[in-house]
C-alpha cells in the first residue's frame, strides 16, 4: 500500500546507479567458505542449506507473483515471509495453505490506520504468523497509540518486522509526513522488553546506526536484525568492520542465543527486500559478509534460515 514503485525503480527514479553497481558487485563478490556437507546426513544437509527470507514484499503489480515466488523458492530451497498489504490478505493466506514450506504470511499493516487492531485480529484468524514491515509511522514506534497492536502480537507470539533507520522518500515535490527518527533501532529495545513473546526483527540493522542495533540485539534474546537495503552495498569494501559492531562472540557479554551459538552474528537473519530476481544477489552479499568476518558455517546456516525456521516452526 505504501509503495508506488519498487526499490529498484525508486533508485533509478532518484537518478542513482546504486542498483546497477550493486548487481556488478555481486557478480564479483567472493563466495564464503562452504559448509562441509559431506559430513552431514541428508536431513541435516537439507536443513543446513535452508533459506528463510524474512523480507519479501508482495508485488501487487505482478499478476503471477505467487507462481514466480514459488519458482524462486524451489530453486533456492527457500521459504519467504511475504509482507502482505491488508487488501491482499486472503490471496496470500490461501497461497500459504497451498505452499506451507514456501510461503509464510505476514501482515503489512499501517500502524496509524484507525482500524489497525481489527485488521490485526482478522489477520490472526487467517493464520498470519506476524506483522511487517511496519514503517512510515506518524509517531515513534514506542508511542502509546501503538501498544494495542503490540499487545495482540505478544498474545499471538508473533514475529514482527520493523523498518529501522533511513527511509526512502516517495515524493520529491510534495510534503510528506515521514521521518526516519521515528523508526530508530533503539525503539525496538522497549518493545522487546515489554512484549517478550514477540520476536522483534529490525530491518536494515538500523542503517546507519548499526551499533545501536547490535547492542539492542545483544541484550535482548527476542531481537534480531536483517541486513537488507543499501548497507551491504555501501560497506562492500569494508565488511570486516562488522566485527567491531557484532563484537561479543565467545564472550560472556551476550544474552541467550539460538542453539546457544557463541557468534554475535547469530543475531542476524536473512532478509532480501528486493525484487524476486534480486534475492540471489543479496544472498551473495550476505556470503561476502560471512567471509569478511569469518562467520562459522554453523552460524551461517542459522542466519540464512535455521533461526527463523525454528521460531516459526516451519515444516521441513
Ligand atoms: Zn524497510
Amino acid at each position: 500500500m505504501h509503495r508506488r514503485f519498487s526499490r529498484r525503480e525508486f533508485l533509478i527514479a532518484a537518478g542513482t546507479v546504486a542498483a546497477v553497481s550493486a548487481s556488478r558487485e555481486s557478480s564479483a563478490a567472493p563466495r564464503a567458505s562452504v559448509i562441509p556437507f559431506e559430513r552431514l546426513s541428508d536431513a541435516a544437509e537439507k536443513s543446513a542449506r535452508r533459506i528463510v527470507d524474512m523480507h519479501v514484499h508482495f508485488d501487487e503489480k505482478n499478476p503471477n507473483f505467487i507462481g514466480d515466488l514459488v519458482k524462486v523458492c524451489e530453486r533456492l530451497n527457500m521459504t519467504a515471509c511475504v509482507l502482505t498489504p491488508y487488501p491482499n490478505r486472503k490471496l496470500i493466506a490461501e497461497a500459504a495453505k497451498q505452499y506451507p514450506t514456501r510461503i509464510v504470511p505476514f501482515g503489512f499493516v499501517d500502524l496509524d490506520a484507525p482500524d489497525v487492531v481489527q485488521q490485526v485480529e482478522e489477520l490472526h484468524t487467517l493464520n498470519y504468523r506476524g506483522l511487517g514491515e511496519l514503517e512510515f509511522v506518524k509517531k515513534p514506534y514506542t508511542d502509546p497509540a501503538y501498544m494495542p497492536v503490540y499487545e495482540l502480537a505478544n498474545r499471538y507470539g508473533w514475529v514482527v518486522l520493523f523498518h529501522t533507520g533511513i527511509v526512502l522518500r516517495k515524493k520529491f515535490d510534495e510534503p510528506e509526513d515521514v521521518a526516519s527518527h521515528r523508526m530508530r533501532a533503539f525503539y525496538l529495545e522497549e518493545i522487546a522488553r515489554r512484549f517478550p513473546k514477540i520476536t522483534v526483527v529490525g530491518a536494515h540493522c538500523g542503517n546507519p546506526e548499526y551499533q545501536w542495533a547490535a547492542e539492542v540485539a545483544r541484550w535482548n534474546p527476542n531481537v534480531f536484525f536483517d541486513l537488507s537495503g543499501s548497507t551491504l552495498t555501501k560497506m562492500h569494501a569494508r565488511l570486516s568492520e562488522f566485527r567491531n559492531i557484532f563484537w561479543w562472540s565467545s564472550t560472556e557479554e551476550g544474552t541467550k542465543s539460538p542453539e546457544n551459538d557463541p557468534s554475535a552474528f547469530v543475531k542476524l537473519v536473512f532478509g532480501s527486500d528486493t525484487s524476486l530476481d534480486g534475492i540471489e544477489r543479496v544472498l551473495a552479499q550476505y556470503r561476502a559478509l560471512f567471509e569478511a568476518c569469518d562467520v562459522p558455517a554453523r552460524t551461517q546456516s542459522l542466519i540464512l534460515g535455521g533461526t527463523l525456521a525454528k521460531i516459526l516452526g516451519l515444516p521441513e
